[in-house]
């Protein structure tokens, strides 16, 4: 069943994010642009998405600050009747390092920002979505990683397991809102063209792993962002609780 034609990316000042706000806007979507420190980036996406004619808000808020999170989705309410879709896309990697060799600051910022950021916002959108609080329905679409299933060993372990606890949020919380035409989906991406891996020390990664990978080759942006907007769109109305995997055979 349709759902308002209104989305909120978190993250989408740079990459996937940026990507996904643009090919929403391509397809009709007003577009609310979360972003914490970027406002050039995020400035630069909403100026893409209005010159398709959509609206775009900019919405600023770090997604691991649950007063942040309140702050946002206030925002997005003054901005747009209803909220349809959320893409939880918001994210982060860190530099390579064994288990051991992990810190628990390392940790808690990883697992807030990863994993509590899409949890605080899914809750957000679901208070405004679902049919039991008088909602008129959405898509939360949560953006996991392929290091989910992989694991990412001498890489980064706590990275794919703050992605393996996203992958139970979309099956759960999914499974939870089934009745209240609230459906919930991820992506697994697996490497993907952006500056995520030089922001994680790893500026050469995709250049030194393109000729390991199955199709010899990162994903673009826009491969995982066209993906997004099939999740959302109702061609894929009677998909939910599950994830998708943009990987390349990875
Ligand atoms: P990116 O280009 O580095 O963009 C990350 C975005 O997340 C930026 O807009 C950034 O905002 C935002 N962000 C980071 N920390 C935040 C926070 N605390 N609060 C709010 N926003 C925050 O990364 P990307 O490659 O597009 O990744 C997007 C998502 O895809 C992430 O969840 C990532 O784990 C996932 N993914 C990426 C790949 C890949 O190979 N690229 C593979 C699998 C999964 P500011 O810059 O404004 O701070």
């Amino acid at each position: 069943m349709s759902v308002p034609k209104t989305v909120l990316i978190t993250g989408a000042s740079a990459g996937i994010g940026s990507e996904t706000a643009v090919a929403a806007a391509e397809s009709g979507y007003d577009v609310a642009i979360g972003y914490h420190s970027d406002r050039a980036g995020a400035e630069k996406t909403a100026e893409k998405v209005r010159a398709l004619g959509q609206k775009a808000v900019l919405v600023q808020g770090d997604v691991s600050d649950p007063g942040d999170v309140i702050r946002m989705f206030d925002e997005v309410d003054s901005a747009f009747d209803e909220l349809g879709v959320l893409v939880n896309n918001a994210g982060i990697v860190d530099q390579p390092a064994r288990v051991e060799n992990i810190s628990h600051a390392r940790l808690r910022r990883m697992f807030d920002i990863n994993t509590i950021g899409p949890f605080l916002c899914a809750k957000q959108a679901a208070i405004r979505m679902a049919y039991r609080y008088g909602g008129a329905g959405g898509v939360i679409v949560n953006v996991s990683s392929i290091a989910a299933r992989l694991g990412s060993a001498n890489n980064y372990v706590d990275y794919a397991a703050s992605k393996g606890a996203v992958d139970v949020l979309t099956k759960g919380l999914g499974d939870e809102m089934a009745a209240d035409n609230v459906r919930v989906v991820g992506v697994r991406p697996g490497i993907i063209d952006t500056d995520i891996h030089e922001k994680g020390g790893q500026p050469d990664r995709i250049k030194a792993m393109s000729n390991q990978l199955p199709m010899k080759r990162a994903g673009t942006p826009r491969e995982v962002a066209d993906t997004i907007l099939y999740l959302i769109s109702d061609k894929a109305s009677y998909i939910t609780a599950t994830s998708l995997d943009v990987s390349g055979a990875r």
